[in-house]
């Protein structure tokens, strides 16, 4: 049984972990996004939690002067109170002390209605964060893991590298009429992990041309060990090079 050219199983090979670098980055190609997406949340999360907070701060000011208010308003009463009782027919002084009290009740009905509100934004804001704290523990956890994929991710590609850089030399040894390293590194530019192309029912299985009889003479010949003048026979149509698996020959 005649076996494959040398080059051309380096070839093979190349164009195999060429597919598998292809078939990594493609796996890998929406790492970016999701690390953004992660970071994105924990940044909305937390960014809510904090203008909720300023919220709560606005309104517990707010309710502070109410209640300075409110204490006012409750001595000036007192003191219309005071005045009232002095001279009890005076009309001004009987106007002054009513309105000083429905001044009064208004606010004192405000102050209520406001520490409803600030109890209702504490929760808010507990939620908030709560909300924001799980979420950061979660993602932070999830862009670990992303962190450590890509690690490997990254190793995994430079070991294939190194194995292809191996192989490269390999070519480099091999005397034909063509650079092949040069050649090969060209075709796989406009075929990546496609550079070696099978020839399947006299076509180049690559792009389906019909190939010609005296290209496929010398196909066939560079197949069989001792006709082969080691050459490397490209397709007139991909530029891929071809080949022809020697145990279709023997059939
Ligand atoms: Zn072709």
């Amino acid at each position: 049984m005649s076996k494959l050219k040398k080059e051309l199983e380096t070839m093979l090979e190349l164009d195999r972990l060429n597919n598998k670098i292809i078939m990594l980055k493609d796996e890998f190609k929406n790492l970016p996004v999701k690390r953004e997406e992660l970071l994105n949340e924990i940044v909305k999360k937390e960014n809510y939690y904090k203008s909720e907070q300023e919220h709560y701060e606005d309104q517990k000011l707010e309710l502070s002067y109410i209640q300075e208010e409110v204490v006012e308003l409750k001595k000036d009463a007192e003191l219309a109170t005071k005045k009232l009782s002095e001279n009890e027919t005076d009309e001004a002084l009987l106007k002054d002390y009513e309105d000083k009290k429905r001044l009064l009740i208004v606010r004192e009905e405000e102050l209520l209605s406001s520490e409803t509100l600030l109890k209702d934004t504490i929760e808010v804001v507990e939620e908030a964060k709560n909300d924001f704290e799980t979420t950061k523990k979660n993602n932070e956890n999830e862009l670990a893991k992303l962190e450590k994929e890509e690690h490997n991710f990254l190793e995994e590609i430079a070991e294939i590298n190194k194995k292809q850089e191996l192989l490269f030399k390999e070519l480099d040894k091999v005397d034909t009429n063509v650079d092949l390293v040069t050649l090969y590194k060209e075709i796989n530019e406009a075929f990546p992990g496609g550079v070696v192309s099978r020839v399947e029912n006299d076509s180049c299985s690559r792009c389906f041309m019909q190939i010609t009889p005296q290209i496929l003479n010398e196909i066939y010949r560079e197949a069989i060990p001792d006709k082969r003048h080691n050459e490397i026979i490209t397709c007139p149509s991909c530029k891929c090079i071809l080949y022809i698996d020697p145990l279709d020959v023997e059939e």
